[in-house]
């Protein structure tokens, strides 16, 4: 096998393992955030809610208190007209007042009545809301550690393998070729190389032309796959 090959299937072999772990390690954080961002939007959800229910109560009392007044209001009017002190024209007068007065009570008292049924769809909400985050909060430790864990072991993991790397020759590879491999673990997802076996690439599992398997026979250069572009190596 041509030698540049050979050293870079000895490079595909731990190079591959890093991909998977540096992947890993990219992965574990953002997983690790995109939770805590999760839980904080449901926090903020749980707090407009209470805000809300805080509002609600604060209106009801309000309502509560203009009622008061002017049932006291109706109950002197009411006295007024009975008492034989007023006359036709002023009876009249309070009488008007006394059905605004009347329809004020009842219209507050249904804006109160509604306030009062949203508040406590609300608290039941906010209860499930908070018991549910409280859970959510509690499990979240144990992810947390297990991210922790995760991490560490790869960081470790990561380490070993960078050192098996260094080992291993790239004696031979030139820069351009290097560059291409290197390009190929990107996009490839860590596999940069690709087994030419009966005609097929085994990378992307294309049929490929007979002059493509002539060229990697014959051993002088570097043949990638016209499909994957994967470096094509065969045993
Ligand atoms: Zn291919």
């Amino acid at each position: 096998m041509n030698p540049v090959l050979k050293a870079l299937l000895s490079l595909q072999e731990v190079d591959r393992e890093i991909f998977k772990v540096e992947a890993e390690l990219d992965r574990l954080p953002k997983e690790l955030a995109a939770r805590a961002e999760a839980m904080a939007a449901q926090e903020s959800a749980l707090q407009d809610k209470r805000r809300e229910v805080t509002e609600l109560r604060t209106s009801i009392k309000e309502i509560e208190h203009t009622t008061v007044g002017l049932r006291q209001r109706l109950k002197k009017l009411e006295h007024e007209s009975t008492s034989g002190t007023a006359d036709a024209s002023l009876i009249a007068a309070y009488s008007h007042e006394m059905r605004n007065i009347k329809r004020n009570v009842s219209q507050a008292e249904d804006a109160g009545i509604k306030r009062l049924s949203r508040a406590e769809v609300l608290d039941t909400e906010i209860e499930e809301m908070s018991t549910r985050l409280g859970e959510e909060e509690a499990a979240f430790e144990g992810f947390k550690q297990n991210i922790a864990a995760e991490t560490e072991a790869a960081t470790e993991k990561l380490g070993t393998l960078r050192a098996d790397r260094a080992q291993r020759s790239s004696d031979g590879i030139s820069p351009a070729d290097f560059d291409v491999y290197k390009g190929l673990l990107r996009t490839r997802q860590g596999e940069a190389l690709a087994e030419l076996r009966d005609g097929l690439c085994e990378g992307c599992f294309v049929n490929l032309p007979k002059n493509i398997v002539v060229r990697l026979a014959r051993g002088m250069e570097l043949v990638q796959c016209p499909s994957c572009d994967r470096i094509l190596y065969s045993l």
